[in-house]
């Protein structure tokens, strides 16, 4: 049980990353009655890989999820950036050393293992956590002190739900979100980024014939190629069985498109056309994708919040910090945000609508600043990568070129080392521990 052996009703909204960690570490922590509700029938994951860095590892091996996700992932040995015309290397980083360094190693996976096994984690909690599938959080009718939200079933008639408490952890869109900032008149728009991403899985069978391509899908190994305006991150998942790029280029596609619009069935002569001066073997991987399977999503972000927490409801992961891809954080910190939840409502001396507050208020003091320093991070490494020519690629192409010398830090932040320090080795449940007392009695 908690610390404090206080049992509270919590609902949760979504069920994606966020969402299902939030519902297994309050579990885990001895909660015994949460309820999540998710607007899609199923756990239906769009297929991609997905980084798996020790912060993200550490906080679920703690929830006991992560051996399996760890079978099934392949354990990055290096990374390479390199200029995508050319296929020449500009910088090459050995990551045995993290394992070393912060007790797991650098993974990357399928994002259908990482969330499954959270998933099954959740159902072995099945007295504590209950499914509510096919239903949408459509409003909210108060924020507190006891939550009131509107839920509707894809069959049935919408009807209210009051808990003691709220997590929103219903995405980039969230609905939530946008209740709340209504209701605190705030006014955080969402931020086009104008950049767009291709997400393409090959089969090993499709690369298997070709030396060239064969040699990338048996490699441990992360490669970013860059361009103007444009980057292609590949690497192996699934015990190397899938190669899975993921592009990031300037959107076209959804510059006009309604701001509901997140993904689109792309053009294939549109995806080798943004890509046509990039070297043969990108050309050929991109061409095994078949007409009318490409899948582009537009990127989009908001500005930070003021806050992220309203009497008793708090917003989680992406609809609180959504982020550009470039430092592969993204669900890693929406499961620091729900790591971090488990701790603080665990710690609550009572079940008052104000203890409540002051522990949400708690968890968005140990995340909030370090989640948007990461997404400002993330957007500076995307411009470090697509410049086009000019002064500052030299200076950039310079920084890479003494690297190789080994001086100076990567121009790609998710390569550098004392960035890796800043993301993988933070715990932020200890934190999270370390400065409760204090937070609480301050708020
Ligand atoms: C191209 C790309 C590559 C990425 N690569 C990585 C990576 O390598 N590593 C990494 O850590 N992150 C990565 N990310 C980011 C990561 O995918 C997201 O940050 C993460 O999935 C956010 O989790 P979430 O639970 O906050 O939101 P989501 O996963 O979006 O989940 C939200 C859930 O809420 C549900 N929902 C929405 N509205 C409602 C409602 N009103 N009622 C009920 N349910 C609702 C949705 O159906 C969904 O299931 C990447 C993202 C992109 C776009």
């Amino acid at each position: 049980m908690n610390d404090s052996d206080v049992d509270l009703h919590i609902a949760i909204a979504g069920a994606g990353m966020g969402g299902l960690t939030t519902a297994l570490a309050l579990a885990k922590q001895g909660f015994k009655n949460i309820d999540v509700y998710e607007y899609a029938s199923n756990l239906g994951f769009v297929g991609a890989g997905i980084q798996l860095a020790p912060n993200m590892a550490r906080i679920l091996d703690r929830l006991d999820v992560w051996k399996p996700i760890f079978d099934e992932a392949v354990v990055l040995k290096e990374t390479s950036i390199v200029q995508g015309s050319t296929d020449q290397e500009l910088a090459h980083v050995d990551l045995d050393y993290v394992e070393k360094t912060y007790g797991y190693p650098h993974c990357v996976g399928h994002r259908s293992s990482l969330a499954g096994s959270i998933y099954e984690g959740c159902k072995k909690e099945s007295s504590a956590i209950k499914f509510h599938f096919s239903h949408s959080v459509e409003s909210i009718e108060s924020f507190g002190p006891r939550p009131k939200f509107v839920v509707k079933p894809r069959d049935g008639e919408a009807y209210t739900v009051e808990t003691d408490v709220l997590l929103a952890a219903d995405g980039v869109k969230s609905r939530v979100r946008e209740y709340m900032l209504k209701e605190l008149n705030v006014d955080a728009k969402v931020v086009d980024t104008d950049q767009a991403a291709y997400r393409i899985m090959l089969k090993r069978e499709e690369m298997q014939n070709d030396p060239e391509l064969l040699e990338l899908i048996e490699a441990d190994k992360v490669i970013r190629w860059i361009g103007e305006k444009r980057h292609i991150i590949a690497y192996p998942v699934s015990n190397k069985q899938i190669y899975n790029l993921s592009t990031t280029q300037p959107d076209k596609n959804f510059a006009a498109a309604p701001s509901a619009t997140y993904t689109t069935k792309g053009s294939k002569s549109a995806m080798m056309d943004t890509f046509h001066d990039f070297c043969p073997k990108i050309k050929r991987m991109l061409d095994l994708v078949p007409d009318g399977e490409v899948c582009e999503w537009k990127l989009r972000v908001h500005e930070p919040l003021p806050t992220w927490v309203h009497e008793t409801v708090a917003l989680v992961g992406d609809a609180c910090h959504p982020t550009l891809p470039h430092l592969a954080q993204g669900a890693a910190q929406a499961i620091e945000d729900a790591a971090v939840l488990g701790v603080v409502l665990s710690r609550i001396p009572d079940r008052t609508p104000e203890s409540i507050t002051k522990a949400l208020k708690v968890y968005e003091e140990v995340r909030k600043d370090r989640a948007y320093a990461l997404v400002e991070l993330a957007a500076a490494s995307g411009r470090a990568m697509h410049l086009g020519d000019g002064a500052a690629r030299e200076e950039r192409d310079k920084a890479f070129a003494a690297l190789k010398e080994g001086k100076g830090a990567v121009p790609d932040k998710w390569a550098d080392a004392d960035v890796q320090r800043q993301i993988y080795g933070h715990d932020c449940m200890q934190v999270a521990q370390d400065t409760f007392d204090e937070s609480f009695a301050k708020f």
